[in-house]
């Protein structure tokens, strides 16, 4: 099922965003969780959580609910606001977004990635010594076509998720694609 919204069938879950409890009777926004590792599984948050952080699954999740949803068009103010902000939460990996600080390192050539600056985060394997885990790591857009040029599919397929995981306003998102595809290298420092 994609996103939706339902009642809580009990108060047990807590909502993903603000960790608190969701209370029986509240409605809760389910978003699909898809990973290239398992199996989707659903996870919930308050709806004024999601018009915060996860606006585009908040507003697929009201239009396919057809019961009462009190403050609805509040909920659609805040979520239009934060969709026009570019303040959403991407929608998983792979995403295209800006890069929060200029720590990390590109997984292609090794360079650091300017903060601020677009870069292409991809679910990994992380080997931590102890154990795997799974994670982001992160690529220049221009870096990306080495990265995955020897996976069959690889480009393709980033493409497609970039294009829907990612938040950026489309003339922002259209520019990391043709980057991602023209596969130029680090941009000049
Ligand atoms: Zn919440
Ligand atoms: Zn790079």
């Amino acid at each position: 099922m994609a996103n939706h919204i339902e009642e809580a069938k009990s108060g047990r879950a807590s909502c993903r965003t603000c960790k608190k409890t969701i209370g029986k009777g509240e409605l809760r926004l389910g978003v699909e969780v898809a990973s290239q590792f398992s199996d989707a599984t659903v996870q919930w948050h308050h709806l004024a959580c999601a018009a915060d952080k996860l606006p585009v699954e908040l507003k697929e999740g009201l239009a396919g609910f057809e019961g009462e949803v009190p403050d609805r068009a509040a909920l659609e103010t805040t979520l239009e606001a934060t969709i026009a902000k570019g303040a959403a939460k991407p929608g998983g990996l792979p995403h295209v977004d800006h890069a929060p600080t200029g720590r990390a390192k590109c997984i292609t050539c090794g360079e650091p990635i300017a903060k601020a600056s677009l870069r292409v985060a991809v679910e990994s394997e992380i080997d931590t010594g102890a154990m795997v885990t799974k994670g982001a790591r992160y690529l220049h857009p221009g870096c990306a076509k080495a990265h995955f040029f020897d996976i069959d599919g690889g480009l393709t397929d980033l493409v497609v998720g970039v294009r829907s995981n990612s938040r950026l306003p489309e003339v922002e998102l259209t520019a990391a694609i043709a980057a991602i595809e023209a596969g130029a290298g680090a941009p000049a420092a």
